[in-house]
C-alpha cells in the first residue's frame, strides 16, 4: 500500500524548509501522488511566516496544478493548554486542511495533566482538522479520554514519518496512540512532514506501522484517491476537480 496524498509539506516560507510549493507539487506529480497539502508553520513559530501568507494562500494558488490538487492549509502552533492557536477562527475557516501541533519553541511542555487539557480543547475547535505529530514524548497527555475525544469530535489523526526520528519517543507513542486510534474508529493519515522536495511522500513508516498493527484500511484516508477526494471536498467545502 501506498499513500496518494502528501498530508503535511513544508516550503521556503519558513527558513528552516527548502523548497518552494511548486517544488513540492512537482516532486508530488513525479512520485504518482494525486494531492498535496501546503501546511506551512502559522506565524508564531520564530521563522514561521506572516499571517499575510495565509490570507493571500487560498486565492492566489490554484486548486490544479501539474494534476495534483493543492489543498491550502496550515500547521496552525497551539500556544497554550487552553488551545489557543496562532491563527484566528476566520483566518482557519478560510483554508482547506489545519493541523494543530504542539512545538516547544511555541509552548514549553508541562505536565501530563496540562498536555490533556491542551489537547482536549483542541478536539473541541471545529476549525482544526488533523492532529500534528502528537507522539512527541514531551508532550506526552493522557492517551485514552484524548483519543476518545479525538474520535467523538471526527478529528484526523497524523502519523508523521519525520517524527519517528526528530520526536523522542515518537515510535513507540505512535504505536500506543495507534492502537486507541484503531479501538475508536479515528480517521488516520499518514505524511512526511517534508521540509525538502525530495522528502514529499516519505510517509512509509508510518504506513508501515499502520499496517503492522492491523489499522483498519478505510480509516487511512490518503491511501486511497476516492476517499481522500471525500475528506478533501468535505474540508475544504469545494469540488476540487
Ligand atoms: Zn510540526
Ligand atoms: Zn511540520
Amino acid at each position: 500500500m501506498q499513500i496518494i496524498a502528501e498530508t503535511h509539506s513544508h516550503t521556503i516560507a519558513c527558513s528552516h524548509a527548502y523548497s518552494t510549493i511548486y517544488e513540492n507539487v512537482q516532486a508530488a506529480a513525479k512520485k504518482g501522488l494525486k494531492f498535496l497539502c501546503v501546511t506551512e508553520h502559522a506565524p508564531k513559530m520564530i521563522d514561521g511566516p506572516h499571517e499575510w501568507f495565509f490570507n493571500n494562500l487560498p486565492a492566489t494558488v490554484p486548486d490544479l496544478l501539474d494534476g495534483v490538487i493543492v489543498l491550502k492549509g496550515a500547521e496552525a502552533n497551539i500556544l497554550d493548554f487552553d488551545g489557543s492557536l496562532d491563527l484566528n477562527e476566520r483566518q482557519l475557516k478560510k483554508l482547506d486542511w489545519v493541523i494543530a501541533s504542539y512545538h516547544s519553541p511555541c509552548c514549553t511542555p508541562s505536565d501530563i495533566t496540562s498536555h490533556t487539557a491542551g489537547w482536549l480543547a483542541i478536539a473541541e475547535n471545529p476549525d482544526v482538522d488533523v492532529i500534528g505529530h502528537c507522539g512527541d514524548e514531551r508532550f506526552r497527555f493522557d492517551y485514552e479520554p484524548v483519543i476518545r475525544a479525538f474520535a467523538e469530535h471526527q478529528k484526523i489523526v497524523e502519523f508523521n514519518a519525520h517524527s519517528f526520528h526528530s520526536r523522542p519517543g515518537s515510535r513507540e507513542n505512535c504505536r500506543q496512540i495507534a492502537l486507541l486510534c484503531k479501538k475508536y474508529g479515528v480517521r488516520a493519515v499518514c505524511s512526511s512532514d517534508a521540509h525538502f522536495f525530495t522528502q514529499i511522500g516519505n510517509a512509509g513508516e508510518a504506513l508501515d506501522m499502520l499496517m503492522e498493527i492491523g489499522y483498519p484500511e478505510k480509516l487511512i484516508l490518503n491511501t486511497d484517491y476516492d476517499r481522500f477526494l471525500a475528506v478533501a471536498r468535505e474540508k475544504s467545502g469545494r469540488q476540487l476537480v
